[in-house]
């Protein structure tokens, strides 16, 4: 039924923003290697090893929770809440980890030589389609505090 093809999609989605997240660090890592800027590569700064290290931190938080709701998923025991919340979390996460990664590139992070915008871009998508960022909370706000928020109450007047 549709609430089982939402449920499966939207934990794929939860998966894809991972994906797109490693590829905005993988490529953020490999750049700072590589481009020199005062002598030095960009990875020998202080401020860029704290946006790659926020990044890891990040990644790392995500495979965490979905590897988790993985583990729920073949015992099963997931629910949609569980699922809203991985997604939203994910979209979120990658979102600034791919925009973070694209001003690291400078100037090539608008190219599409880089890859970098381009999963910037796709990370829009992922971000929007089996539900906003604002749906998923409010699917996981439903769930935890017992009120539906999604339909607001029209004026009687
Ligand atoms: C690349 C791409 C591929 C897609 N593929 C498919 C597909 O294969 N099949 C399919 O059926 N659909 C597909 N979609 C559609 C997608 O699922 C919807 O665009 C998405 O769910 C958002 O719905 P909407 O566009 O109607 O936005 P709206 O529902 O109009 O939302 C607009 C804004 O209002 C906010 N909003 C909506 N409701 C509330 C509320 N109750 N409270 C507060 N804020 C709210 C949203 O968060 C958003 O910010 C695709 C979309 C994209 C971008």
């Amino acid at each position: 039924d549709t609430e089982k093809v939402l449920l499966a999609s939207r934990f794929c989605v939860a998966w894809e923003s991972i994906g797109a997240a490693i590829a905005g660090y993988e490529t953020a890592l490999a750049y700072a290697k590589q481009r020199k800027q005062f002598g030095m590569p960009l990875a020998a700064f202080q401020l860029i090893q704290y946006r790659l290290s926020r990044m890891l931190a990040d990644i790392t938080d995500m495979l965490c929770m979905q590897l988790r709701l993985s583990q729920l998923l073949d015992e099963g025991e997931y629910s949609m809440p569980r699922v809203a919340l991985a997604k939203m979390h994910h979209t979120e996460r990658a979102r600034a980890i791919l925009a973070d990664a694209r001003d690291m590139l400078g100037g090539n992070g608008i190219l599409l030589d880089y890859h970098v915008a381009r999963h910037l871009c796709d990370i829009e998508a992922i971000d929007t389609y089996e539900g906003t960022d604002t749906v998923q909370a409010l699917i996981v706000g439903r769930d935890i505090t017992g009120y539906s928020a999604f339909v607001p109450v029209a004026p009687s007047h």
